[in-house]
């Protein structure tokens, strides 16, 4: 991707380590009053006086989370601070500050590193996050990043995975399942371009499951709008792996059971059609596709009338008693155990790889 060819050939050995953390980081300039000290020093200073710090790291590894040929740097930038801010809204909590260290091979020029910062940065101004630190180290062969982010919240506004009640209602935010078809097709479209390099795809119609895959947007306005709602949910969680396993989690943490009605699942018109395109289910997809980014929690019954309203939020179902289990109610009326990857009547074809 980052050859001589198209002019991005600066050699990291040309700037050094420290050179390249300045070059990398002169432009960031931290805005919020609970940075003290940001890049610079040996460490960060922060000051969120009596609140509570939320905490969240992760690691993203190149061939393992991303694949550079259909990612490009400036979106995984913009992706790796998504993932992390996404986590911190899960506590219903405001994330506020981020450290970003990398690993990373001379195979990539500077150019490349300026790209994926650009991204970095432009996630980071448009959630109102400083980046206050990192560190920078070489990779024998693919890129790392690792992003820690912290948060602040109202020692009565933290809501965990653990709250969830029998018969609380279970909420989704947005739509669910775009993430995932739009990797399915940008995955098809790297196929046909090996075939044929000169073909020139047409992705209009599949716009918006690209953006969702390409550029996800963590639910920054989820936990303020709760608040104005009225409602603090019982359990929250975002949902990076699949509604499935999302609600197992809440569940398992809760001690409680759920039905999730198959019908209420929300999804985007673009993923309906281009599941009949690849002859997927689209429940599968909701229920397992992962990657949304989008928020499910569980709120009282008694706040179902501040909630009902809201585009925002759909309600999908409900907790029970531990013992009834966690089940799918599908559109037939069936109730289907709900498992981790998917559900068990999923066809053979749409079967994914465990590995
Ligand atoms: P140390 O040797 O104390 O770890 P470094 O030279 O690694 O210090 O880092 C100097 C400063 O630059 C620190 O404030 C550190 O947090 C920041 N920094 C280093 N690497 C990165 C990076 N990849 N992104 C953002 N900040 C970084
Ligand atoms: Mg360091």
């Amino acid at each position: 991707m980052f050859d001589d060819s198209q002019g991005m050939k600066t050699n990291l050995s040309e700037l050094g380590e420290f050179g390249l953390i300045e070059h990398l980081t002169r432009s960031f300039s931290p805005k919020l009053t609970s940075t003290i000290k940001a890049i610079g020093d040996d460490a960060a200073v922060l000051n969120f006086e009596n609140k509570y710090t939320i905490v969240t790291t992760d690691l993203l590894v190149e061939g393992v989370h991303f694949d550079l040929a259909y990612m490009p740097l400036k979106h995984l930038g913009y992706k790796a601070v998504m993932v992390n801010a996404s986590d911190v809204y899960a506590m219903n909590a405001k994330a506020t500050q981020i450290t970003v260290s990398i690993a990373v091979s001379n195979r990539f020029p500077v150019e490349a590193l300026e790209e994926l910062y650009a991204g970095i940065q432009l996630a980071a101004k448009l959630y109102n996050i400083d980046v206050v630190g990192g560190d920078t180290t070489s990779s024998t062969s693919g890129l790392l990043i690792s992003i820690t982010a912290l948060g602040v919240a109202d020692k009565d506004d933290v809501v965990l995975r653990s709250g969830a009640k029998p018969n609380d209602l279970l909420v989704v935010t947005g739509d669910l399942g775009a993430a995932y078809m739009g990797l399915q097709v940008l995955e098809r479209e790297k196929q046909v371009f090996k075939a044929n390099p000169n073909a020139q795809p047409d992705l209009d119609q599949y716009t918006y499951l690209i953006e969702r895959q390409l550029k996800p947007e963590a639910r920054k306005d989820i936990p303020p709008l709760l608040k104005e709602l009225g409602v603090k949910p019982t359990s929250m969680i975002d949902i990076s792996d699949g509604l499935s396993s999302e609600v197992i989690h809440i569940c398992k943490n809760s001690q409680v059971g759920a039905n999730l009605y198959e019908d209420k699942i929300p999804l985007d018109p673009a993923v309906i059609s281009v599941c009949e395109e690849f002859d997927i289910n689209s429940t599968t997809i909701a229920l397992s596709g992962g990657e949304d980014y989008e928020l499910l929690f569980t709120v009282s019954q008694e706040d179902y009338d501040k909630i009902k309203a809201n585009p925002n939020l759909t309600v999908i179902g409900h907790m029970t008693e531990e013992e009834e289990g966690m089940h799918l109610i599908t559109r037939a009326n069936t109730k289907i155990p709900l498992i981790a990857r998917g559900w068990n009547s999923m066809e053979d074809k749409n079967k994914k790889n465990e590995d």
